[in-house]
């Protein structure tokens, strides 16, 4: 199934990403906590791509995995910034086998060794190449693309973002998901922003449940993402203690959840990190919501 149907229906969503694993000792381990989370019967399922390519293999053995097993629709992701033309031509190849008819098109973060190289030897530079590259080989392929209510890192200011999030869209983008953020008022600015410079496209927020305190300073880092005093105070108080945490951070999560359902979201994105229990308790937290 195409996200892009799944998106413009009449019904309030919420769909997972998991990560693939990074090396072969703990496939079956990985296999086994996304296979959990597929039998939640989620709307759909993320598998994100190593930027290097390392796990680029596996992104495709887990995700049809659980499309063959299951039937959970599925959103194979792919980076093009540090891999060369024919590698990412054989990856789209291996995705059409595999069945898999939605991609999320991305460019990856450039590796610290090619941040002095010259730039004009590369074979991409920007989402946008991969996004026209994706469409060309099939037309039909369903395409996301990534977002950031809160501005990528790299850009000088949201304009300029926004100006090339808009090219983007045009080259194919079906929807696009958003960065992890944790203050929904940044989401609702964002939306307002994009929607008045034309990209009419579903955006799903994409919401990362907090879940121990060790992961607070990898999401800022990872993100850039503002941390309300409100989500500080809940780390200072219940950090220490690893179960009032967990209950904590998914509380949370699921507040924020239900708050873009109430202001007129019908899909969300969750990073579930391969927690089963995580995205299980999110979704008996909305049960009565979502049905
Ligand atoms: P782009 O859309 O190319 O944007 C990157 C920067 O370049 C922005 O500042 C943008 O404004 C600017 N820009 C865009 N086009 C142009 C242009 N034509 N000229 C000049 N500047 C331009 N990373 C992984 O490695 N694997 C994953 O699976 C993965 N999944 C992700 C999923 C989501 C929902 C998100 C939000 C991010 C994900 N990332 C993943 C991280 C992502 O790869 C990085 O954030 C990366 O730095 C940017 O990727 P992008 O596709 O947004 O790039």
């Amino acid at each position: 199934m195409k996200i892009k149907d799944l998106l413009t229906k009449d019904k309030l969503t919420v769909s997972f990403e998991v990560f693939p694993p990074k090396t072969e000792s703990n496939f079956d381990s990985v296999k086994h906590a996304t296979e959990e989370i597929a039998k939640l019967c989620p709307a759909f399922m993320s598998v994100t791509y190593g930027a290097g390519g390392g796990t680029s293999k596996y992104t495709l053995d887990i995700a049809k995995n659980i499309k063959d097993q299951y039937g959970v629709p599925m959103l194979a992701h792919l980076t093009c910034v540090s891999s060369t033309r024919q590698t990412v031509r054989q990856r789209i190849a291996d995705i059409k086998e595999a069945g898999i008819e939605n991609v999320m098109a991305l460019r990856g973060d450039i590796p610290q060794e090619m941040i002095g190289e010259d730039r004009s030897k590369w074979d991409y530079h920007h989402a946008i190449e991969l996004v026209r590259e994706l469409k060309a080989s099939d037309p039909d392929m369903c395409i996301g693309g990534a977002c950031y209510p809160e501005i990528h890192p790299e850009s000088s200011n949201q304009k300029e973002d926004i100006k090339y999030l808009k090219e983007k869209v045009d080259a194919g983008c079906d929807f696009l998901t958003t960065q992890m953020f944790f203050d929904n008022n940044l989401l609702y600015n964002f939306l307002y922003k994009i929607r008045e410079a034309g990209i009419t496209v579903p955006v799903m927020p994409g919401i990362m449940p907090i879940t121990n305190a060790n992961q607070v300073d990898r999401a800022i880092k990872l993100s850039g993402s503002f941390m309300p005093q409100r989500f500080k105070s809940l780390v200072d108080k219940f950090g220490y203690k690893p179960e009032a945490m967990k209950q904590a951070g998914i509380a949370y999560a699921t507040d924020q959840i239900i708050d873009l359902f109430a202001n007129g979201i019908k899909n969300v994105h969750v990073y579930s990190m391969n927690k089963p229990d995580v995205a299980q308790k999110i979704l008996e937290n909305l049960s009565a919501i979502l049905n």
